[in-house]
């Protein structure tokens, strides 16, 4: 298997999957924080991470629990996360708990001393089925400068080579800040030695430790996306933005431009086939059960303690407006791109405090038209 390959399965498997008809009934990606505790200090942190487990954190039992509950969902996607979910001393246990109902699982553990071989080792051996590590500088000065710890560079690229030479497919996520805007050309570089199979792009939202002043603005976000397309046309890896759902507006002009499906933009659907947002196809339940559209969206619709998750995620009145698309302010609420787009949601409630105003960092102007 090549190691894009287990990505584009998730990616493709909208024949079987029940959201494939109704992204309202079932959340394609399910991303569980199971714990903020973790060694680094990364100044753009959603989670404002903690040098200490929570006291309130789901239980072994709970989280079991929990895994049973998404698994009755069918998402294409577990995403366990953090924090650094290595904390925990359980999440093997949890992690083959998963794998056992079914669930495709991916795992995104921090760079500290903790991701060694010998865990990569232990997380190919529960079954998890690829791994997602953030790298946000081409090199240790300006890596370990983002991450707070001196080190973490070299224990990145270390963990990176490990798992391709395990066949255990990497997706390196880099946050695209005014601190290394201009070194993303470095970046790519970088990853292309790597073998890896998908880069995933953060637009910053100015939550947790994260500041306004680190994001992009709208014309170097358009610019980021640009760049991106070229490196997506290459075919190497996967490549995809998170919380930057406009990147699927400007791949349809693309396409638009050229009259044909250009390679870049098959590649990209293989990585974003469907609209999915936060609170639409995305739904984040953090350490302590509380149900949220995203991680950067840290507003909750209930808590799974009380509540089954997929009731949370169908019926909360949130849920419900955030997908509802025609609902949305601004020019979000106008575009002819709402559907495929609609503007990020946490990004909106981040600046605004309206989760449904317009996404302020978006350069397009809507025609107003509806498509339908
Ligand atoms: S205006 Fe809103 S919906 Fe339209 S492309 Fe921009 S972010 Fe997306």
């Amino acid at each position: 298997m090549r190691p894009s390959d287990s990505f584009q399965a998730a990616a493709t498997a909208s024949a079987v999957h029940p959201a494939a008809t109704d992204l309202s009934l079932s959340p394609w990606v399910v991303i569980w924080e199971l714990t903020q505790a973790c060694a680094l200090a990364c100044r753009h942190c959603r989670a404002s991470a903690q040098a200490s487990r929570h006291p309130a954190e789901l239980s072994t039992e709970e989280g079991r629990r929990l895994l049973d509950d998404i698994a009755a969902l069918q998402p294409a996607v577990l995403v366990l996360t953090g924090g650094d979910p290595l904390v925990r001393p359980d999440l093997f246990e949890l992690a083959q708990h998963a794998v056992g109902l079914g669930l495709d699982v991916a795992l995104t553990p921090s760079g500290t001393p903790n991701l060694n071989a010998a865990a990569i080792g232990r997380i190919q051996d529960a079954g998890i089925n690829r791994i997602a590590i953030s790298l946000d500088g081409a090199s240790a000065a300006s890596h370990d400068r983002f991450r707070g710890v001196e080190g973490s560079f070299a224990i990145t690229l270390a963990a990176a080579r490990e798992a391709a030479r395990r066949g255990l497919p990497v997706q390196v996520n880099t946050t695209a800040n005014q601190g290394n805007i201009a070194e993303m050309p470095a970046i790519r570089d970088l990853l292309d030695e790597l073998g890896i199979a998908m880069w995933s792009v953060f637009f910053v939202v100015p939550v947790g430790r994260a500041a306004t002043r680190d994001m992009l603005n709208a014309e170097q976000s358009e610019e980021l996306f640009d760049f991106l397309y070229a490196t997506g046309a290459r075919g190497k890896y996967l490549v995809r933005t998170t919380e930057a759902p406009h990147y699927r507006r400007y791949l349809r002009q693309r396409q638009a431009e050229s009259h044909r499906d250009s390679p870049a933009f098959r590649w990209s659907r293989r990585a974003a086939p469907r609209g999915i947002g936060d609170g639409a196809g995305l739904v984040f339940v953090s350490h302590t059960g509380e149900v949220f559209p995203s991680g950067f969206l840290p507003l909750s619709a209930g808590n799974v303690r009380r509540q089954p998750l997929g009731q949370i995620y169908r019926e909360s009145p949130m849920f419900c407006a955030i997908r509802d698309r025609d609902r949305l302010g601004g020019k979000c609420g106008i575009c002819e791109f709402r559907k495929i787009c609609g503007g990020s949601r946490a990004r909106a409630y981040a600046m605004t405090g309206d989760y449904l105003a317009e996404d302020p960092v978006c350069a397009y102007q809507p025609r107003g038209l509806a498509v339908q």
